[in-house]
This record gives C-alpha cells, structure tokens and sequence, in this order.
C-alpha cells in the first residue's frame, strides 16, 4: 500500500484502487495501468492471479508491475509476465522494490535501522520507476538469480495450494479482548468470530494482517511469533486496514 501510495504521487493524476477479487470480466479504461503486489512464498499471491484472469485493458495500453518483496523477488515477475502474456497483455515494465518482511513466523522485518534503510532505498526506486513509467520504457523485468528462480519456484509450487489452509497455525492467547479487529482488517474475509474469540476459515492468503494489527498482540502463528514485536509500515494506519478489507471483499 505505501509503495503503491509514493508511486501514485510520483506519477501525478493516479487513482489508486484496491485490487478486488472480480467474479465477472472487469475492463480498465486507463491508458497506463500498473499493479502494484506483494510477492508471496516468492511468486505471486492467489488474489493477483485471479485479478490478472478477469481484467481487460485497452489494446496499446501501458503496462506495468512493481513486485514488493523482501529482499529475493525470484521469478515473480516472469510468473506474471507470462500469465499477462497468454491474455494478450503484455508487461512492459516488471520491477521490484525491496521492504522490511512482515512474515514474523520466519523472522520479520530485522532491526529499526535495517527498515530505516530499506524505506530510504525503496524511496529512490519508486523515484526511479516512476521516471520509467514516465519515460514508457519497455524492459526486461527484474528477476532474482537462476538458482533463485529455479529453488524458489519450486517451493512456490509445492506450498502455494496449502496456503489457504496454513491458517491452522493461527491461535490466541489470553490477552485476547475479543475487539474483532482482525477480523475486520482481514482482506479474505477468512475470520469469524465465535464467542468473542477469532477463528480462521481455511481461506487465507497468509498476508498477516491479522496478527500484525491485533492490538493486543494476542494472535499468534505456531510456536515462534510469541518473541518477535508486531510490524507494519510506519506510514500506514489502521483506518487504511480497514478499508482496504472493505474494498478487497468487494
Ligand atoms: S484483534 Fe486481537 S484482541 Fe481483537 S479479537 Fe482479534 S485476536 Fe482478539
Ligand atoms: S488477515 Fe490473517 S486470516 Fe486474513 S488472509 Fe491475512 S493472514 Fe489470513
């Protein structure tokens, strides 16, 4: 969200829209559209695919991606790049933009000073994007080494269709205070609420909004979350949480 937020403002008369999960085919009249995701398990979220299956664009018109990841981008965009391709829309521009990782259960976002330094350099990327976009450059997209590529799409595969049912992990401890919010953060609509505690529907896309917005602190994922601090990006609030799940669940 922030590195879709500093991109708009580059670009000037941007509108920003939160990507929905379409039923039915949805056209974009735009003449530049980008997409703006974070890569999961390096390769693309099950929400991007299905959002990338239903739109329709404009022929001639300008498209382009930035892969927020953290750190190894992999072969997201060329995953991308191909899924674009086979509906006739090709990519112009595919680039990644390195943040903190707010995927606790494998270690988080590291120290303050490393996220101070990853929000300074993603600044001059989006910059540098932006004049790319300006530009309509066309490029090669960015990817992560051969090895990378190969390992990481490999473990893409093999775990992406358990992801929805890797919430089982999810519980809460007793500083619970059933305020619901994670459930109202949460984009897929994946928790309910039953007497006064949350419990996860087997449709999650593991974006952790839910236990990193819970105010308590109370949820947690397996045995490792109880030692890391809670993580999201400085600039982003929870009234933007809340709307985003809003616009997300359509
Ligand atoms: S956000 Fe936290 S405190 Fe509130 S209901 Fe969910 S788990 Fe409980
Ligand atoms: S908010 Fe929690 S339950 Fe919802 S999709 Fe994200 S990780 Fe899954």
């Amino acid at each position: 969200m922030w590195v879709a937020r500093q991109l708009a403002s580059e670009l000037k008369g941007t509108t920003l829209t939160f990507m929905p999960y379409p039923s039915k085919a949805l056209t974009i009249q735009a003449d530049r559209v980008g997409i703006i995701f974070p890569v999961h398990i390096w390769g693309l979220p099950r929400r991007v695919i299905q959002f990338i299956n239903h739109i329709k664009v404009k022929p001639g018109t300008y498209l382009f991606a930035v892969a927020v990841n953290a750190g190894q981008p992999a072969a997201t965009l060329l995953q991308l790049q191909k899924l674009m391709s086979k509906r006739a829309m090709p990519l112009s521009l595919g680039r990644s933009v390195a943040m903190p990782s707010n995927y606790i259960p494998w270690g988080g976002p590291g120290p303050i000073e490393v996220q101070q330094r990853l929000y300074k350099e993603a600044r001059k990327e989006i910059k540098a994007i932006a004049e790319s976009i300006r530009r309509g450059e066309q490029s090669k997209v960015d990817r992560g080494p051969l090895w990378q590529n190969i390992l990481f799409s490999l473990i893409y595969k093999m775990t992406f269709r358990q992801v929805n049912k890797m919430d089982r992990k999810f519980w809460v401890d007793e500083k619970c205070d059933g305020c619901a919010i994670c459930a109202h953060v949460c984009p897929a609509a994946n928790i309910r609420m039953i007497d006064g505690k949350p419990a996860w529907l087997h449709r999650c896309e593991q974006c952790l909004a839910c236990l990193q917005w819970c105010p308590q602190e109370a949820i947690q994922y397996g045995k490792n979350t109880v030692k890391y601090p809670r993580y999201h990006h400085p600039e982003i609030i929870l009234d933007d949480m809340l709307e985003q799940a809003k616009a997300k669940r359509g």
